[in-house]
């Protein structure tokens, strides 16, 4: 298995967090700056329903090596995940 192609998508129904192995640099600054989602120790390590969406986006905001990214699931052109809940 080549780690270096993993991909994962996490989504709390609202944005959906897209994690590319290959780029992490495991600076820890997700893990530093919200806790409740970033949990390197637990599988699945991303849980986006533990804390809000702008919070989950500021943080991947702060993500030095571009692993982290984004996009909302509403936004056009972009595929709908599991509707959960919304808001
Ligand atoms: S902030 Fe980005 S580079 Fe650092 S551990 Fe999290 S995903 Fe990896």
């Amino acid at each position: 298995m080549d780690k270096k192609n993993i991909i994962k998508e996490y989504t709390n129904g609202e944005v959906t967090i897209v994690w590319q192995a290959a780029k992490c640099i495991h600076s820890a600054n997700c893990v530093k700056n919200n806790p409740d989602v970033f949990q390197p120790k637990t599988r699945p390590w991303i849980k986006p329903e533990a804390s809000s969406t702008e919070k989950i986006i500021s943080t991947i905001n702060t993500c030095p090596s571009g692993a982290l990214t984004y996009y909302m699931n509403d936004a056009e052109g972009k595929k709908h995940e599991s509707k959960l809940k919304m808001g």
